[in-house]
């Protein structure tokens, strides 16, 4: 049996193309969703179609209890559990910070740091050899938002992906001995769905000609990045980043 995965967001976008091909190179993969179960059931076909193994599982990666039971689940389903990605996030409507509320940085927060930090701690109970796993390998999604800052469009959903960057550099040294690798991908201006919930649906080609490559990329492309960074190959890195952008 290959070595249990689970991708949370891995209905749609970055977390689906992950998915795919993660089980293509012999991970058994757990398919996170939240809302979207069409989706999530969409992907494990087309998993099953190309002869992998994959399962789907719904939790609010946010809420505690669920997500202890998203790897409880993983592990009695997956035998062992050798990795986590560390891919479902979300930000909102595009604005100055004077015009966000607090209700929205307690989501995008929620979300994206808590729901990352819960994930990884979860990860950390069953791959660490301290705690009698086998060791793995988590792969943070952060953004180039982290770097970049996101100005007036979204500050919060950019400092949430510092946090991001900053849990990469304090896990993957703290599990060093644990056996356990932590690094994280970042990506830039990526064509999937995500951009509708900023409330600019030309956001994709307004940016585009800003990017030193002139296009946007592909989910494929970043999880290129992700899976490489989940395998063996990339077995000397720790605590390092593959920014996936363009460029930019
Ligand atoms: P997407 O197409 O909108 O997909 C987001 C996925 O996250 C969906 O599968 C969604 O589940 C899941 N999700 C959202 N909230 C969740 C929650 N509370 N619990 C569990 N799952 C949840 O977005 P994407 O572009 O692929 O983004 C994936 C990651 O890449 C995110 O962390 C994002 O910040 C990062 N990123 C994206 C870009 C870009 O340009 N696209 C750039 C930089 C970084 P449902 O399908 O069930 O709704």
């Amino acid at each position: 049996m290959g070595q249990g995965l689970i991708i949370t967001g891995a209905g749609r976008g970055i977390g689906a193309a992950t998915a795919i091909l993660a089980a293509k190179t012999g991970w058994y993969v757990l398919v996170n969703y939240h809302k979207n179960r069409q989706a999530a059931e969409s992907v494990c076909e087309q998993i099953h179609n190309q002869g992998g193994f994959a399962m789907i599982y719904q939790a609010d990666v946010a809420d505690e209890s669920q997500v202890v039971d998203l790897f409880s689940f993983a592990n009695q389903q997956l035998s062992s559990i050798g990795g986590l990605v560390n891919n479902a996030g979300t930000l909102e409507t595009s604005m100055r910070l004077e015009n966000m509320d607090g209700a929205r940085f307690d989501r995008v927060f929620a979300t994206n740091v808590k729901g990352s930090l819960l994930c990884a701690r979860e990860a950390v109970r069953y791959m660490s050899v301290r705690h009698g796993g086998q060791g793995g390998s988590i792969v943070n999604v952060s953004s180039v938002a982290a770097r970049l800052g996101g100005p007036n469009e979204y500050v919060d959903y950019a400092a949430s992906k510092g946090a991001i960057d900053t849990l990469t550099v304090g896990l993957a040294s703290e599990l060093s001995e644990d056996e356990i690798r932590v690094n994280a991908v970042r990506p830039g201006l990526i064509d999937t769905e995500i951009h509708q919930l900023s409330g600019d649906p030309d956001r994709i080609n307004r940016i585009s000609k800003y990017i030193p490559m002139k296009r946007p990329g592909s989910a494929t492309e970043v999880a290129n990045s992700i899976v490489w960074l989940l395998s063996n190959q990339a077995s000397y890195c720790t605590g390092t980043f593959i920014d996936c952008s363009g460029g930019r």
